[in-house]
Order: C-alpha cells, then sequence, then structure tokens
C-alpha cells in the first residue's frame, strides 16, 4: 500500500492567526471568550477549552463576567451592529476576520452601494454568510441558481468550491443571460482553499482512496471530500480513531485536509495508516 499525504495541509493563515491571538490572551490570564466556534475542529475546540477559553453561542448569552473578559470574534467575520453591541458588554472584544474574508465584505459592501443586487454563492447557515447579511441586508445567499436583477454582482464565500461556483455562474447565464443588463463577477474565493481543491482532484484521480482529516461541520473540509467522491473513493474523519481495518485494501491511498484541521491530526492518520497496513502484511 501507498500512502501519500497532500503538500498543502495544516491551518490557514487566517486560521492560524485567530488561533494565535487567542491562545496570546488566554496568557495574560483574563478570562477570554470566543464568539462560536473559533475553528469548526472538536479537537482544537476542546484543546481551547482545556486552556479556559469559553463559547458563547449567542448575544443573549453574554456570561457574567463579560465586563473583566476578552471576547475573540473568528475569521468568519461577524455582523458589524452584532459586534457594537457585544463591544457594550465584553472588557475587549478583539476581531480575527481573516482579511480575505474581510475583502468579501467591502466588495459586496462597495458593489451595493454603486446600485446592484449582491448573489453570493455561498451556504446560507454558514456564519461567513450570516456575517455578510450584516454588511448587505437584502443579498441572497444561495448554493443553487437564482434569478439575477437586471444589475447584478456575484461573489462568492470564500471557502466555496470554484468549480461549483463556476457552474453556478454558467447556469445563471444560460437562463437569463438575455433578462440581465449589467453584471459584475467577483472571484473571492480564498487561494489557501482553491489550492486544496486544485490538488484533491488530481490526487483522486491517481489514487483508490482519499482519506480527508477535519471538523464534521467545516465547510471545506467537506467540499474536499465531496471532489474527491467524483473521481475516486472517499472518507471524511475527525481523527485516526476513525481508520478502519479494511482501509489496508486499498493500493494507493492520499490523506488530505482542510484549513482547520492541524498538520499534526494529518500526521496521526498517516501513521496510523502506515502500522495498520505493517499489521495487514
Ligand atoms: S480559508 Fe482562507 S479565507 Fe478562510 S480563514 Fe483561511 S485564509 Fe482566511
Amino acid at each position: 500500500m501507498k500512502i501519500l499525504t497532500a503538500d498543502n495541509i495544516g491551518f490557514c493563515f487566517g486560521v492560524r492567526k485567530a488561533l494565535e491571538t487567542i491562545h496570546s490572551l488566554l496568557r495574560t490570564g483574563r478570562k477570554t471568550y470566543m464568539f462560536g466556534q473559533l475553528v469548526h475542529n472538536p479537537g482544537v475546540i476542546e484543546s481551547l477549552r482545556t486552556l479556559g477559553a469559553e463559547i458563547v453561542e449567542s448575544l443573549d448569552r453574554v456570561p457574567r463576567d463579560s465586563k473583566e473578559s476578552f471576547l475573540v470574534i473568528r475569521a468568519h467575520g461577524i455582523d458589524p451592529q452584532k459586534k457594537e453591541k457585544l463591544k457594550r458588554h465584553f472588557f475587549e472584544v478583539v476581531d480575527t476576520t481573516c482579511p480575505i474574508v474581510g475583502k468579501l465584505f467591502s466588495t459586496v459592501q462597495r458593489a451595493k452601494r454603486e446600485g446592484y443586487r449582491i448573489v453570493v454563492f455561498g451556504k446560507v447557515d454558514h456564519p461567513e454568510m450570516e456575517a455578510l447579511k450584516g454588511y448587505v441586508e437584502d443579498a441572497v445567499v444561495s448554493e443553487s441558481p437564482v434569478k439575477p436583477e437586471r444589475k447584478t454582482a456575484f461573489a462568492s464565500q470564500t471557502t466555496m468550491s470554484i468549480s461549483e461556483y463556476s457552474i453556478f455562474l454558467q447556469q445563471i447565464l444560460q437562463k437569463y443571460f438575455e433578462y440581465v443588463k449589467e453584471m459584475k463577477i467577483f472571484n473571492t474565493i480564498c487561494e489557501a482553499t482553491a489550492k486544496r481543491e486544485r490538488e484533491v482532484e488530481r490526487l483522486a484521480k491517481e489514487n483508490n482512496l482519499v482519506i480527508v482529516v477535519g471538523g464534521k461541520n467545516s465547510s471545506n473540509t467537506a467540499k474536499l471530500a465531496r471532489i474527491a467522491s467524483r473521481f475516486t473513493r472517499s472518507v471524511q474523519i475527525e481523527s485516526e480513531r476513525e481508520l478502519k481495518k479494511d482501509f489496508v485494501n486499498y493500493d494507493k491511498i492520499a490523506v488530505v485536509a482542510g484549513t482547520s484541521t492541524p498538520k499534526s491530526d494529518v500526521e496521526k492518520v498517516s501513521n496510523k495508516l502506515q502500522i495498520l497496513c505493517q499489521e495487514g502484511r
């Protein structure tokens, strides 16, 4: 059995920055909260909890010690009005919105000011899209083609698939091109995720099994598993404990991971696979 680990593994810079920030706040000794899960990875969240960080789920659940505590806003960003309200409750709100996500927000806001209807290819319940609605309230967020207005600007959630965004736009154009008078298309997909998408596609074509390591609630991890499954068998696991013995029946296995998966999780999966393979001989 040949086991190959993808080149693009480990946290993207947005997640790394958010984690570095929360670790440095925790080191101050002041109570530190995160607004929602800082990273869509249960192992990482668990280790932050061990260090004393806790999650604030919503504005209605502000903890009693908020006035003495830090609150960290995750890389997905936040509705600006919500952020202002949170600032009134906490000692300090530390915003780790990824600059690439911030650029998406300013892009759609500018296009809205220019009179465009905003259509975003994204998951309506994803925190990044919930935050975006705070910038452009009437933005249409959808994963399937929608009828545009005569003047429409298109953008994408930063972690969506490049190929699926392209299909989304083609389907809209095929159906509504005559209706639309003016359109703008922004490629707002983050290069860190696009790179992994290209790599997983190549690896899926060259291997019999692709193991995608990452949180089940991570949108970009699920996307990698979906893309790989178009070409070969793919499974998504959160840790090496989910590896099955029959995986050793595949002669070529690739291990890939989402941008919120620690490099060490990927290494543990590869190492355990090697052990299973040796045991199976
Ligand atoms: S995936 Fe891209 S946009 Fe999202 S946090 Fe990472 S670097 Fe930022």
